[in-house]
């Protein structure tokens, strides 16, 4: 196994792409805030399917973050990052400071409307989509990737990508990934290191009750009482909810039945202090 290459300035991250577009290789890049679990891997794997080289970015973003959210104190693990990225066999992290991204003078953001104003993140956090089309955006021309992996688990968040990267005409392909879940069913999230135990045991709660809402929804069950009495289930349960949807998969507006169709559950739910999204297919 040969050592992973770890760039911090954009001109060296540019130099290896360039070298490897010089030999005729295809570049993926998989962006990340760290913390790396399966799903990640699995993205790097997908990527890998694309294009001879990938590059997972680490960079845990700030101006994602809302001032009362988890920024200072999200989980940075970069040993056993580079360890599992090294063995996944990824060709480079580019793992830039804060000030590289975001130097002295910094003042532009990408500001999208369209999915990134669907009224379901971006309702409990309105300023977090901006951050996030800004950083990738940025990630994309600085790597000049012909291929960037996301995983279907933010799914709003890979709507606004992909919109992005297409409207301002990026040259870049937006690979998605199907969500990687533990054995009972809970998406994996570097978030999910904050749930007690109890509240792991809890957790998968959320997953079982939009996949009962999906077969309801199938079954031709009406949508709102459907969506109603999992979103009670899922307060029982003692969740605080800040969204369960039903919504059109592409377009992510309000869906009424499944003639609207194809659609996409989508959810959001505090338990304790830990906030977890997950999403599913009807
Ligand atoms: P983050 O976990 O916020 O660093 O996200 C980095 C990338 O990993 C994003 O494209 C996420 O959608 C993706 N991701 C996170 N968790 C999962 C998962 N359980 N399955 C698939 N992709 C995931």
């Amino acid at each position: 196994m040969t050592e992973i290459a770890v760039v911090e300035t954009v001109a060296s991250l540019r130099a290896a792409v360039a070298g490897w577009h010089a030999a005729g290789e295809k570049v993926a890049l998989v962006p990340t805030m760290g913390a790396l679990h399966s799903g990640h891997i699995a993205l790097v794997k997908e990527g890998q399917k694309h294009a001879r080289r990938t590059v997972v970015s680490i960079f845990v973003n700030p101006t994602q973050f809302a001032p009362h959210e988890d920024f200072k104190k999200y989980p940075r693990t970069f040993d056993t990052d580079r360890a599992m990225l090294e063995e996944a066999g990824t060709d480079a992290i580019f793992f830039p400071p804060v000030e590289a991204m975001y130097p002295p003078g910094y003042a532009t953001r990408v500001l999208l409307l369209g999915p990134a104003a669907a009224g379901l993140e971006d309702r409990f956090r309105p300023t977090h989509f901006e951050g996030v089309a800004t950083v990738c955006c940025k990630l994309f021309t600085q790597s000049r990737a012909d291929y960037a992996v996301f995983g279907e688990k933010d799914y709003q968040q890979l709507k606004v990508v992909t919109r992005m990267a297409d409207d301002l005409d990026l040259g870049i392909e937006i690979v998605p990934l199907a969500t990687i879940r533990e054995a009972d069913g809970l998406a994996m999230s570097s978030r999910n290191r904050y749930l007690s135990i109890e509240e792991r045991e809890r957790a998968p709660v959320l997953h079982r009750a939009m996949q009962a809402l999906a077969t309801r929804i199938r079954n031709r069950d009406d949508l709102f009482r459907a969506v109603s009495e999992a979103q009670s289930e899922i307060v029982s349960a003692g969740f605080e909810l800040d969204y369960l949807e039903a919504r059109h998969a592409e377009s992510l507006a309000p869906v009424t039945s499944l003639a609207d169709g194809p659609i996409r559950l989508l959810l959001a739910a505090r338990l304790g202090g830990t906030r977890l999204i997950d999403n599913i297919a009807v």
